[in-house]
């Protein structure tokens, strides 16, 4: 996705973004700049709405989203195309990860927040027993301000606005602003199941717009995105005291050990490094391979890799998003080339006009490499061959990042073993990049992958105060 930002013409004219499809460079959208102004009034729209909405029985708000499923059921193909408009996804990956578990994190929500927002009584241990009674209610913040990225533009905007809303808060929503229209759906679908207007609303820039949504009176920041952002965004919120979740970058490690199915790990390794052209938070960045098996194990990944299509159309893999991943991807893979990495598959940018880089295998790689230490956002498959498994999991852990990881073995109890070494938010055995998409796990990030959690079962309170509540008997 090239972006080209319009200076305004005239005093009074606003700012414009031009948004180019990164599968042609064709023009495909022109996107008006919200304001500070415009951010501060759909904020105060926000505040003015909440009472009334937070005042619903939370049954009643859990009808009305849960009747979103529908909505988005019947409107999937506009979305999917809008998302394949702005991004180059394939149609399967745009269906399976924008539209399905959207549909999921709806019917989960609405299904555990009657339960999760009830007012309980918590049983009392100590001196005050004989005499009080506590009880816990869970109180909206107020206003929400959720700021999303353009690698899930659809879900990752949906998933925290429809938490945000259940328990009882307005939210204000800045999508990504090289994927506007995306994160854009995710508003629509709420007002046509019957959310009122001002409860959600979307305001649209880049980073500018962003910083004036976090400066407006919100009651909390809700942000996923890259680590200098998430820097700066819980900058500010220290300044006012305000509750974030930073969901950030992540540069996650597979093991895959000598007991492994190789060709189950082979097949990970290429389609959890190449998914969404490896533009995912939870992709596999990074592989150790026990020394062992590592000879076959880098055959099978390569003659996989070289079978991935890409390209406009209906292949495996679209493009890059825009000009700087394309030149983050390049830089790692020249970076690992100089430093002695051998290219075994891929290495380049394909050729033609659209964001297209080759998908790649990397092998010998070592953590002198940017391609082992700062996230790439690319499809490259980056091998490093490890003596054992101690080894892979001191590498693993000898990282910036914290987000996921994953464990290929045969060995279920030796991969839980293992997993409960490693440094970082979540772990799969044999499989990686799906836990987001599994509500019930508590998905967040650790050292510079982020702060606090957006799934799990205690997410919905996240976006309430506990009000503890201490009654004579
Ligand atoms: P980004 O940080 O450049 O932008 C994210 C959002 O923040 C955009 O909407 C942007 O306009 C806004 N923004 C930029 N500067 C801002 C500021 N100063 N104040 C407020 N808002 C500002 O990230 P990106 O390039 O859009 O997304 C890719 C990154 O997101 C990657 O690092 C990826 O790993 C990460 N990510 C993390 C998760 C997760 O769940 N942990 C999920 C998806 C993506």
């Amino acid at each position: 996705m090239a972006i080209v930002q319009s200076a305004p013409a005239a005093a009074g004219d606003r700012r414009r973004l031009v948004l180019d499809s990164p599968v042609d460079r064709h023009r495909i959208d022109e996107v008006e700049v919200s304001t500070a102004d415009d951010v501060a009034a759909a904020v105060a729209r926000a505040r003015a709405a909440q009472p009334a909405w937070a005042a619903r029985p939370v049954a009643e708000r859990a009808a009305i989203l849960r009747s979103a499923i529908d909505v988005l059921v019947a409107r999937r193909d506009e979305i999917i195309a809008t998302v394949r408009a702005e991004t180059g996804k394939p149609q399967t990956e745009a269906l399976a990860v924008e539209i399905v578990p959207s549909c999921d994190f709806l019917a989960f929500w609405t299904h555990r927040a009657p339960r999760d927002l009830k007012p309980h009584r918590q049983p009392l241990h100590g001196y005050l027993k004989p005499t009080k009674k506590l009880f816990v209610h869970y109180q909206a913040l107020g206003v929400v301000g959720v700021i999303t990225p353009w690698n899930g533009p659809f879900v990752l905007s949906l998933n925290p606005v429809v938490q945000a809303l259940l328990a009882g808060n307005t939210a204000v929503l800045k999508p990504s602003e090289v994927t506007p229209r995306s994160g854009e759906w995710a508003v629509k679908i709420l007002h046509e199941a019957g959310v009122p207007a001002d409860v959600v609303q979307v305001v649209h820039g880049d980073g500018e717009t962003g910083a004036a949504l976090v400066a407006a009176e919100i009651d909390k920041v809700c942000f996923t995105g890259s680590v200098g952002t998430g820097r700066k965004i819980a900058a500010a919120c220290a300044e006012r005291l305000l509750p974030c979740t930073l969901e950030l970058g992540g540069k996650d490690a597979m093991i895959v050990c000598a007991d492994a199915d190789l060709d189950r790990a082979a097949a990970g390794a290429v389609y959890l490094s190449m998914f969404n052209t490896g533009q995912v938070c939870m992709s596999v960045e990074r592989i150790y391979v026990v020394d062992s098996v590592a000879d076959e194990f880098i055959r099978l990944v390569s003659k996989r890799a070289a079978e991935v299509t890409y390209g406009p159309g209906d292949t495996d893999m679209g493009p890059l998003f825009w000009d700087r991943q394309m030149d983050i991807v390049a830089k790692h893979v020249d970076d690992a080339k100089a430093k002695g990495a051998d290219i075994v598959v891929g290495g380049a940018p394909a050729a033609g006009n659209g964001l297209y880089f080759q998908p790649t295998v990397v092998v010998d790689a070592n953590h002198d490499m940017e391609i082992m230490t700062e996230e790439t956002f690319g499809p490259i498959a980056a091998i490093m061959r490890v003596r054992d498994e101690e080894e892979a999991i001191r590498m693993a852990n000898d990282s910036q990042y914290g987000l996921s990881g994953s464990v290929f073995t045969k060995d279920a109890d030796k991969a839980r073993r293992i997993a409960a070494q490693l440094h970082t938010g979540s772990v799969v055995h044999n499989d990686a990049s799906v836990i987001y998409g599994v509500p019930e796990a508590p998905f967040g990030g650790r050292k510079n992958s982020g702060l606090g959690h957006v799934n799990g079962l205690d997410a919905l309170r996240g976006f309430t105060h506990p009000l503890p509540i201490l009654i004579d008997r």
